[in-house]
This record gives C-alpha cells, sequence and structure tokens, in this order.
C-alpha cells in the first residue's frame, strides 16, 4: 500500500498539470502569425498549423461550388456586379469556401474548423450554397446569400470587418451589420463580435473604415469564425423585370481582393 500511494498522487499531480496547460479552447482555437506584414510561413507550435502568407492567390471559378454536392451556383456569371467594392474584411490575406460542407462544417470532412485545410487558397464559390432562403439568382431558386470568408487565421474578434464604400450604417442586430452605399447596395457583415462594433445606427461611414471584429457569433447557434457577406441590388432579371435582390458577389470578391493584395484597396 505504501508503494502506492506515492504513485497514486504522482498520478493526481500529473492529470492536474494537464488540466493547466491546456486552454479553455482545447488549444486549437489560435494561429499565431506574428505581425502583419505579407510573406512566410509562420507556424503555430500548439497545433503544427501553418499559415503561408505567401501563398499566391488563386480561385476557382464562379458558380462553381466546392464540394459539388453542396449546391449548384451560378455558372459562368462572370459579371462584376460590384465593380469599385473594396474588400469586406481589412487585410489580407482571407478565405473564401463553404463553412457548411468544408472541414469541420455540419455536412463536411470530419474535423476542426481551423484545420489548415480552411485556410488556403483557392478560393470556393459558395454562394446559392444550398440553404432555403429563397433566391431569385441561384438555379434552384433558393440558397446562401453571399459567400462566406475566413480571416487570416482561425482567431476570433481580432480582424476587422470594413466599410466596402461610402454610406450609412442602416441597422445593428446582435450579430449583424447593415450598411446602405451611397450606390443604394445594402452590404450585410454578419457574424460580427457584438462588443466590438464601433459604429452606430445612422452613422456614416466612409469606405474601408472599421465597423467590427470578424467572430462566430450567431446568436445562440454555434457557427466557424468567419464573415458572412451578402450584398442587395436592384438587377435586371430578364423579361422586363428589375428586382433589388442578394446579388451573385464571388467575382466582385475577387476583384476587391486583388485591388486589396496590390495595395490599392
Ligand atoms: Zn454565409
Amino acid at each position: 500500500m505504501r508503494k502506492v500511494l506515492p504513485f497514486f498522487i504522482l498520478l493526481l499531480l500529473s492529470g492536474c498539470a494537464t488540466k493547466t496547460v491546456v486552454p479553455e479552447n482545447g488549444g486549437a482555437e489560435h494561429i499565431e502569425v506574428g505581425d502583419d506584414s505579407f510573406g512566410g510561413e509562420v507556424q503555430d507550435s500548439q497545433n503544427g498549423i501553418i499559415v503561408d502568407k505567401g501563398a499566391k492567390f488563386s480561385s476557382t471559378p464562379a458558380g462553381v461550388l466546392y464540394p459539388s454536392k453542396s449546391g449548384k451556383g451560378r455558372a459562368n456569371d462572370n459579371t462584376i456586379y460590384i465593380p469599385s467594392m473594396r474588400f469586406p474584411i481589412e487585410k489580407a490575406p482571407a478565405y473564401i469556401n463553404s463553412q457548411v460542407y468544408g472541414v469541420g462544417g455540419i455536412n463536411g470532412e470530419k474535423g476542426k474548423s481551423c484545420d489548415k485545410k480552411n485556410y488556403q487558397y483557392p478560393w470556393h464559390d459558395n454562394f446559392c450554397e444550398t440553404r432555403t432562403w429563397g433566391m431569385p439568382m441561384c438555379p434552384s431558386g433558393k440558397g446562401h446569400q453571399g459567400v462566406d470568408v475566413r480571416p487570416m487565421s482561425c482567431e476570433k474578434a481580432k480582424y476587422w470587418a470594413v466599410a466596402t464604400e461610402n454610406g450609412i450604417i442602416s441597422y445593428i442586430g446582435s450579430y449583424t451589420v447593415s450598411l446602405r452605399g451611397d450606390s443604394g447596395r445594402i452590404y450585410r457583415y454578419m457574424h460580427l463580435d457584438s462588443p466590438s462594433v464601433i459604429v452606430k445606427e445612422g452613422a456614416k461611414v466612409k469606405r474601408g473604415e472599421r465597423i467590427g471584429l470578424v467572430s462566430d457569433n450567431m446568436g445562440g447557434t454555434k457557427t466557424s469564425i468567419h464573415l458572412h457577406f451578402d450584398v442587395q441590388q436592384t438587377v435586371n432579371l430578364g423579361n422586363g423585370v428589375s428586382k433589388k435582390v442578394f446579388v451573385q458577389i464571388y467575382t466582385s470578391m475577387v476583384d476587391a481582393y486583388k485591388r486589396l493584395l496590390n495595395g490599392r484597396p
């Protein structure tokens, strides 16, 4: 018995030690990416996740959803509906891909949403991804109203969502901010960290001005760390019918992102 007791105490101690080392979030939520400069790989020692900040940007075509079971997009629609839009996240890199069908998503590959596969190029369009929302622009008449964008690393409340054009903050909800641009377009920013939202309803904002921090806030529902971004504008739907709808946003995002990467956002 005397020999067993110290061993038992040692086991208890080592159990406690483990508890104090592992962060509350299981250690998977943080990827240290160092400073804000471009270039070079930065490895997070805890997770072994590598964020390649110098990777060359690439994107798959508009309307080609990935994986293909995630829905049907607007194939061959290369129209840039918002030609001069500022990219809605302040800094690159950022990653457009599915939150539902990506690694760690409800219908995706098993794993954590912080998996490095979710933080690499190429971008994949997810406008019109399977949803129940009525969407005149989607082939099935229903779908995802915008695109989902992951900021440069899997850390919440760290990266700013910014105004895409000059306008007025038209709505602030529990995790949504809407901006009515001078062009008449309505831009929606979702899953922002509520306490970080620094604009007030009715306030005028300038293009590029900070709005709030990208997070995983969806009220009581669980989601990954990303910005859901969509745009409503009046478009001609054919047969003389013009309507304010959620427009295909992916090509405008690619266009805006390239300008951000070139240093003229
Ligand atoms: Zn979304």
